[in-house]
Order: structure tokens, then sequence, then C-alpha cells
């Protein structure tokens, strides 16, 4: 990791540029961020935008998933990845939570929830607008971190943990910025000749100083 760079300084630069944009996720409320959340484990963002549409017509809230069983759900979730898991984890949380405002407000009370990680709970709170408590840790984060030099592992939980020790509770956006950052700039192929990152970036560093 970088010791040089004023990481606080250069995060702050990253959320300024993504304070406030919403997830690609298209929810309306919490109990479709947070099933659209558990969906979209391992799939993609798109694809569960398209499924939603079908899904949460027949199901508008956790009252009526809560009358469902994991069979009768399926057709609606079919062709999600890992579609049996995930039935079986909306069906557990419905019939446990009965309500939409039995919903978790805390990474506590979500990851108690079964199907639901660090990841996920960070995501349903950044997006409910409630307090950080820690910081969304996402397959672009784990690629645009290290590449930064902000954190020096591409650990996802080290990934968290090192970010939590470098940036002050209130830039613990940090990690959805990078995602943002990953998704439009930073992608595998990095875009660096566009990024407004370049300056403090080790990896582009090390580009220049090859050539
Ligand atoms: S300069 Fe390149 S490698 Fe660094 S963050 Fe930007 S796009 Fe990624």
């Amino acid at each position: 990791m970088s010791s040089k760079t004023d990481w606080v300084d250069a995060t702050k630069r990253l959320l300024d540029k993504y304070k406030g944009k919403k997830h690609p996720l298209d929810y309306k409320n919490t109990f479709q961020l947070m099933v659209m959340v558990i969906l979209s484990a391992r799939d993609s963002d798109r694809h569960i935008n398209q499924v939603a549409e079908t899904l949460f017509k027949e199901i508008p809230n956790m009252k009526v998933l809560a009358t469902y069983t994991p069979e009768t759900l399926m057709p609606f979730i079919e062709g999600v990845r890992s579609s049996g898991n995930k039935a079986n984890w909306l069906i557990k949380i419905a019939k446990e939570l009965k309500t939409d405002s039995s919903i978790p407000t805390t990474l506590d009370g979500l990851t108690a929830l079964p199907g639901i990680g660090r990841k996920s709970a960070n995501v349903i709170l950044r997006e409910a607008g409630l307090p950080a408590e820690g910081i969304m840790v996402d397959l672009h984060t784990i690629r645009v971190a290290p590449r930064l030099g902000i954190v020096d592992t591409e650990d996802p939980k080290k990934i968290e943990q090192q970010l939590m020790e470098i940036l002050p509770r209130k830039y613990w956006d940090a990690g959805m910025a990078m995602s943002f950052l990953g998704r439009e700039i930073c992608r595998p192929k990095p875009k660096c000749e566009i990024c407004f990152m370049r300056d403090v970036c080790e990896y582009y560093k090390k580009v220049i100083s090859q050539n």
C-alpha cells in the first residue's frame, strides 16, 4: 500500500464524483432492494432488473412472499444463478420477518439473515439511507482498490478492514465509489487515459514507468 499518498484527500475526489449515485439495481423500496441484492449475488444487475419486473408484479411485499414456498417461488427466478439456494433463503427470510417494516436496519441484523453477507448488508444500508457500519466491497472494488494502491490485498475482508482503518467514517461510501469507478473506467481493461485518479494510482505509475 502506498504510504506517500494522502488517501483521505484522494478518496474525497472519488466520493464527490459519485456522491448520491443510485445503485444499478432498479428497486422501488427496501423490500425490493433486499430481494434484488440477494438475487444479484454472482449474477448481473442487468439480469436481476429484468427478472424483477414480473417477480414484483406477483410478489409486491414480504407478506405476500411469506405465502410462497421455494418451489412456488422458483418459476419467477429461474435462470438466476444459484436460484435454488436463493429461493430457500428468500422464503426463510419472509417467514421470519413477515412484513416489510421488520427488515433489519443494522449490519448485524441484516447479516443474521440467510443469504446476506457484509457486502449485501453494506449495500442495503447505503441504499436505504441508513448509517454506514462498514465499507461495501464488491468485485469492482476488489479490482480497483489494489490497483489504486490504497490497499495491499485482494481479499475482500482485508480490503474492507484496511479501508476502514485508513478512511474516516464519513468517507465509508468509498467502496461503492470505487465500484462505480470500476464499472465505468477502471474496467478489467482499465481506461487510464480518461481516469481522474491517475495522479495517485499505483497501477498507472507502474505502467508509465515501464513505457
Ligand atoms: S488510473 Fe487506470 S488503473 Fe488507476 S484507477 Fe484509473 S483506470 Fe484504474
